[in-house]
């Protein structure tokens, strides 16, 4: 086995592969950029090399940094995770030229792979099912129009070197296509240098289905089952499962031969999986799921596989790269129980999931019956730089409805203070009936967002605690305390405060009346609440709310106030102090960053008359593209961007003048 590995990666996947190479007795090393100095996968690692600034174009999607680094410490293997450098043939192939061993397939497997339009003519050619659609070679926007028209509408152009969702664009009418096109290519191009696509017909009710396979080097290839990723926003996962719910022998059978045949195909080594897409409309049947694609390397939701076939994946990959035989048999791989992952991220649900920011003040996780995969701990920050992934949430039990109680409640265990989360939309989430009946599907959570998205409005209890807490009565007593030995009748002068609360969907206003430290009346809303304080604690108090005993949680950070309360995370701005660090609001005359990201395009000039909604900016964000558009009819004063330029949320990007054009 190595002696030294190298993780060229970031975050939870670099901290996840560190476990298993110290379970192994392998020495670690990790890379980071400057954003990433004081982060968990550097702590983790036995040894840690910076390579460059936090632009990850110059740190972890470096070929010649990272293995430089590699170099520097004699490290004999890297494993490049997912995402990044981990599907990129020339990184494989410079790894093996500077004689170190790629925790991966070959290099000519993941070309085979790597476009999408390449990898669906070879399954063609291996007798695996493909979506119906064009993959051919010509880009001609008419060719590609008069295709289009031939698959029909809806229909889904995508880029065919893309990868988690960039570069997609579902097409519902002929006349919206030359548009989705330019834009599916602009980002395709922006996105993965390469601005070629392909056309598919879009299934109206489908599942994504894939299947875990793994090969070694002596031409075995197994399969590890099947996970189902149809829980999507964006063509991106946010809730998976395995088992398949629904699947039934000949389906699993079907679709593990079709995966195996797949990897046969291009001899594949290592860790894959192949992706399918199964159209439910009537049910699941044998003949009805076509190959997607294929991902050369570790998938995000592996964990979930880990699960449920007792299997550690890092590990086979490990031994199956040193030249080790796959440890298991096809028929020695069995499923035990249930699965689920959630993703949990910095993102605000109520503002279209715009990507968040934040340090994180508070983090604390559930102790017992979930495994947490994070490359985060309390204190640290979310930048935005990088995907703004939290942490994985696994559970795992006997049956589906077992993992699925269990991953409600460990979700409604977690406590996230100092950046906004999709915890309550996670939370939510689980309680939709076709997800719940294991009918899940990818317009899901479409159909339903606006409900799963929804700001969650304190309820009257909830506005009386945070008003409780504003007080500052509930911090815990030291006898030092200047404010112990005075009643809390002179501290407010009279028995009646009344204090103005924002939260995710207005302002409400809440009276309180004391008697002592412990004992409230208080009016919110409705209610007319008595609230006794029975304990403190540091950010917490036991209470008992009429008559009901209550743990409550809360964190405290300037103006902004989080109450932990019954598995929700509610969020509350206090009125002193106008509440700086919203940001992101399209004032009247300035067009705004409503997000940290990049300009990718200025569509005006100083001077410029333009009408309302007119495109003004172009910005790409984490793994979106963004138009902005003027709020109103004028003239542009100014633009104080440039494209190519890394902006911060809030920047002030174009500047309109009162005067209209003349
Ligand atoms: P798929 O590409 O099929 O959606 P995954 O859900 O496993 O598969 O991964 C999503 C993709 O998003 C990854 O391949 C990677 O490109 C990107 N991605 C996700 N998380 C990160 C991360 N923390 N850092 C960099 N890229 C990421
Ligand atoms: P990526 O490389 O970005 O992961 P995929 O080809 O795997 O791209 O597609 C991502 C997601 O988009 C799928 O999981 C599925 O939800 C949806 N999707 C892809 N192709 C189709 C299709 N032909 N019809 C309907 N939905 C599709
Ligand atoms: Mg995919």
């Amino acid at each position: 086995m190595f002696s030294k590995l190298l993780i060229a990666n970031r975050g939870e996947i670099a901290c996840r592969i560190i476990r298993t190479a110290r379970r192994l007795g392998i020495r670690t090393v990790a890379v980071y950029s400057d954003a990433d100095g004081d982060a968990l996968h550097v702590t983790l690692a036995d040894q840690a090399v910076r390579i460059g600034p936090a632009n990850a174009a110059e740190s972890y999607l470096s070929i010649d940094r990272v293995i430089e680094a590699a170099r520097a410490v004699g490290a004999d293997a890297i494993h490049p995770g997912y995402g990044f450098l981990s599907e990129n043939a020339d990184f494989a192939e410079a790894v093996e030229a500077a004689g170190i061993v790629f925790v991966g397939p070959p290099p000519e497997a993941i070309r085979a792979m790597g476009l999408k339009d390449a990898a669906k003519a070879l399954m063609e050619q291996s007798g695996v099912p493909v979506v119906p659609g064009y993959h051919g070679e010509q880009q001609d926007p008419e060719f590609l129009a008069a295709r289009a028209a031939e698959i029909g509408y809806p229909l889904l152009i995508k880029a065919r070197a893309g990868g988690g969702g960039k570069g997609m664009r579902r097409v519902e009418r002929r006349e919206d296509f030359g548009s989705a096109l330019e834009a599916a290519q602009r980002e395709a191009q922006g996105s993965f240098g390469d601005a070629g696509v392909l056309i598919e017909k879009y299934l109206t009710r489908p599942r994504h289905i894939e299947v875990q396979i793994f090969g070694d080097r002596h031409g075995n290839i197994v399969h590890l089952f099947e996970r189902d990723c149809s829980l999507q926003r964006r063509h991106q996962k946010v809730i998976e499962e395995a088992p398949a719910p629904g699947m039934t022998a000949e389906v699993r059978r079907a679709m593990g031969d079709a995966a195996v045949r797949a990897a046969h195909a291009i001899g594949y080594v290592g860790a894959g999986t192949v992706e399918f897409i199964a159209d439910v409309t009537n049910g699941l049947w044998p003949d009805q799921f076509y190959f997607m694609e294929m991902n050369t390397r570790l998938q995000v939701e592996h964990p979930v596989t880990e699960a449920v076939t007792g299997i550690d994946l890092v590990e086979w990959q490990l031994r199956v790269a040193d030249g080790e035989p796959l440890p298991k048999k096809q028929g020695e791989i069995g499923i035990d129980g249930w699965s689920f992952e959630a993703r949990i991220y910095a993102e605000d649900p109520t503002r279209g999931f715009l990507p968040a920011t934040g340090r994180l003040a508070h983090l604390s996780f559930p102790d017992s019956n979930v495994r947490i995969d994070s490359g985060v701990t309390q204190g640290d920050a979310i930048t935005p730089f990088y995907d703004p992934l939290i942490a994985k949430l696994i559970v795992h039990a006997g049956t589906r409805s077992a993992a699925l109680a269990r991953l409600q409640a460990a979700l409604k265990e977690v406590r996230i203070g100092g950046t906004v989360t999709n915890l309550d939309f996670l939370i939510k989430l689980t309680d939709e009936q076709d997800f719940r009946a294991g009918r899940p599907d990818t317009g899901l959570i479409d159909r339903a967002v606006e409900r799963l998205a929804a700001p969650n409005d304190p309820d009257d209890e909830a506005l009386a605690l945070a008003a409780i807490v504003s007080t500052g009565v509930l911090q815990p007593m030291t006898s030092a305390d200047p404010w112990a030995s005075l009643g809390y009748w002179q501290i407010w002068g009279d028995a009646h405060r009344t204090i103005s609360i924002d939260h995710a969907s207005g302002r409400a206003a809440v009276t309180l009346a004391s008697r002592g430290r412990d004992q409230f009346a208080v009016r919110a809303g409705t209610s007319t609440l008595p609230v006794l304080v029975l304990e403190r604690f540091e950010n917490g108090a036991r209470l008992e709310v009429a008559g009901q005993r209550r743990t409550l949680r809360f964190l405290r950070q300037g103006e902004t106030l989080t109450l932990f309360l019954d598995g929700r995370n509610l969020v509350f701005h206090l009125p002193d102090g106008l509440a700086g660090g919203h940001g992101g609001e399209i004032a009247d005359d300035e067009l705004v960053a409503p997000m940290p990201g990049l300009v990718k395009m200025v569509r005006v000039g100083a001077g410029e008359a333009v009408a309302k909604g007119q495109p003004l900016v172009v910005m790409e964000a984490m793994k979106m593209e963004l138009t902005l558009s003027a709020s109103r009819e004028g003239t542009v004063a100014s633009v104080h961007v440039a494209e190519g330029t890394q902006v911060s949320e809030g920047t002030v990007l174009v500047t309109l003048s009162e005067e209209a054009a003349q």
